[in-house]
């Protein structure tokens, strides 16, 4: 009503947005001087089979080691990255350092499993990407059946089309292409069809809201089955408790991902979680 009316006002003339393009120049420069010290890392969270827990891909998430401010997340640094040229060039050291470790875990026998790739709008919106992708992979020396992409639906939606032309030629490639965060953004039913797709990340809020609230209940059971309709896989992420894992199991979700299973690890980490299942 009014009252909600009015906070908005007040918000969008709240003097911190004034300081927003400064601050977007100083971490634009940060950023930059960031990916030429290589301060940049990728971290990784296991998906995994729900019955028998087997490994299935792993997803490279972001980190930033701040000199002072220590290990940075992508919330603090991704938004404005994305507004900024920058986001090329860091897009790509992200699939190239992520192509680089399938291959290092693949040859060093550490894991089989796929990594999944988080794409940036501009990245996957640029003039012949998939091409860029073509070259990465074949530099590295990796198949595209090791690398999958994770798309948010607002990134399909901009432009269905060009979206779909892309996608299937980075199909082409082997690579598989997961929709992330599915279920808050603005996905047309009737273009799910015909998006080339290999799965669905059911949101968080979600699985946060699991078991207790019929809401989230209903949402996630029909997500997942809509995605067995289709013929696509379906993963949970954000799976903190063992009533949020058999509720899952029980519907026929096909991968989990949460503090549940391992937060998002370093290298040296992720492979020592591989080392420790294997023995245990
Ligand atoms: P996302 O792709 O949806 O990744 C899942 C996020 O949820 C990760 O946050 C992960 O650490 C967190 N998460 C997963 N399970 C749990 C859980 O059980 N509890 C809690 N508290 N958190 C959980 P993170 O790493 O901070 O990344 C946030 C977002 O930043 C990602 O969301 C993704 O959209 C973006 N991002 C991360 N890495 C990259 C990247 O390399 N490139 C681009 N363009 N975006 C990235
Ligand atoms: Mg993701
Ligand atoms: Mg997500
Ligand atoms: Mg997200």
């Amino acid at each position: 009503g009014a009252k909600a009316r009015g906070d908005k006002q007040y918000q969008f003339f709240e003097p911190s947005m004034e300081l927003t393009a400064y601050n977007d120049l100083v971490v634009e420069t940060q950023l930059r001087e960031a990916l030429a010290r290589d301060e940049f890392e990728l971290y990784y969270q296991p998906q995994i089979e729900p019955r028998h827990g087997r490994l299935v891909s792993a997803e490279a998430l972001l980190r930033w080691r701040h000199p002072v401010r220590g290990l940075l997340t992508p919330e603090s640094f991704i938004a404005v990255a994305e507004r900024h040229p920058l986001m090329v060039p860091l897009s790509q050291w992200v699939l190239r350092r992520a192509a680089l470790q399938a291959q290092d875990w693949h040859r060093r026998g550490v894991a089989q499993a796929r990594i999944a790739v988080n794409l940036s709008q501009v990245q996957f919106r640029l003039e012949g990407f998939a091409d860029t992708v073509r070259a990465v992979l074949s530099e590295v020396g990796v198949p595209g059946e090791w690398l999958q992409l994770e798309l948010t639906e607002r990134m399909l939606m901009d432009d269905v089309a060009g979206a779909v032309e892309t996608l299937q030629q980075l199909r082409a490639l082997g690579l598989t292409i997961a929709v992330d965060d599915f279920g808050t953004g603005h996905t047309a039913l009737a273009h799910l069809t015909q998006l080339p797709l290999d799965k669905l990340k059911i949101d968080q809020s979600f699985i946060a809201g699991l078991p207790q609230e019929n809401g989230a209940r209903a949402v996630t059971r029909a997500i997942v089955q809509m995605a067995q309709g289709l013929g696509l896989r379906v993963g949970a992420e954000g799976v903190r408790r063992r009533e949020q894992w058999s509720l899952l199991q029980d519907w026929g979700c096909d991968e989990l991902q949460g503090e549940l299973v391992a937060p998002p690890l370093s290298v040296t980490q992720f492979e020592a979680w591989c080392r420790q299942r294997e023995g245990g």
